[in-house]
């Protein structure tokens, strides 16, 4: 338990697949703080087990979410709506790219690889922050999941690099558009950690190899460090904070060598 209280406060965690997923540990963090979370999944295979998560926090929605259909999206947003009234955060942990174009010549990216990957992994985040609006009547806290590739090219992160550096630039532009309303928007940029969608990452054991080695704390990070950044992102001690990306990385960003 820390001593952050978000008793009162409900939101939306997108993006559990099990319990090694980041929204997960972001959700657990911010269920320990007091706030009620609505949680969703991707897919009827993950139902069962997102509900079998979701049950160690108390009132939590499970709800279905293909980023892909926008009648899943609005249909979440009703049912938030209709259960929890206002919402004062919303946390994007989703991406996906077609596992052939995470690996190989970045140049052979067909355009259907290409769109799948920047509409799930990027856009997905304009729809979630438009229906999430009207719903932030007191303002609120978006925090989307980002990665260096958007800055630095990884070898095998391919489109997903393409998909982060538009999802940050999205994060900056809808934090310019909604701050009037009191909205913000940050993403954090997370070290490599060993989740279902870093697996399908070629080279990623290496990576994080490297990642410990180079980092300055000399070693990873852990899902529960993200999950801390996040629970400051949606209170309101980072009240002044919005359109940043914030490293949490073990200080890897900074090093040249
Ligand atoms: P994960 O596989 O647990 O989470 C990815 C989620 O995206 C899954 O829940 C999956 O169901 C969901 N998803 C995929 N396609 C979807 C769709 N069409 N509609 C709705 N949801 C969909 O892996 P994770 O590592 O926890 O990834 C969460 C976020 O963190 C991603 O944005 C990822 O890029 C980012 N990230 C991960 C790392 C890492 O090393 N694991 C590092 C930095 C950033």
């Amino acid at each position: 338990m820390y001593a952050i209280d978000l008793s009162g406060k409900k939101g939306i965690v997108f993006g559990v697949a099990n319990d090694r997923s980041i929204a997960w540990a972001i959700a657990s963090i911010l269920g320990q703080a007091g706030a009620r979370l609505a949680l969703t999944y991707q897919g009827d295979r993950l139902e069962e087990r997102v509900s079998r998560l979701a049950d160690s926090l108390d009132g939590a929605l499970v709800l279905p979410c293909d980023a892909a259909d926008d009648d899943q999206i609005a249909e979440v947003f009703r049912r938030v709506k209709e259960t929890f009234g206002e919402i004062s955060f919303l946390v994007h942990s989703i991406a996906f790219a077609n596992r052939e174009d995470l690996e190989g010549r970045f140049s052979e990216t067909g355009r259907e690889g290409f769109r799948i990957a920047l509409e799930i992994s990027a856009y997905s985040l304009l729809p979630l922050v438009k229906h999430a609006a009207p719903l932030m009547t007191g303002g609120g806290s978006v925090v989307a999941m980002t990665f260096q590739a958007s800055q630095r090219v990884y070898p095998g992160y391919n489109v997903m690099g393409t998909a982060k550096a538009a999802l940050e630039h999205a994060v900056r532009q809808l934090a310019a558009e909604f701050g009037e309303q009191d909205i913000r928007l940050n993403a954090i940029s997370a070290g490599p950690l060993e989740t279902l969608a870093a697996r399908g990452i070629s080279g990623f054991r290496d990576m994080r190899r490297m990642h410990a080695e180079k980092a300055a704390l000399k070693r990873n990070i852990t899902g529960d460090e993200v999950a801390k950044t996040a629970l400051f992102l949606c209170s309101d001690l980072s009240s002044g904070i919005t359109g940043s990306v914030i490293p949490v990385d073990a200080g890897y960003h900074m090093m040249a060598v």
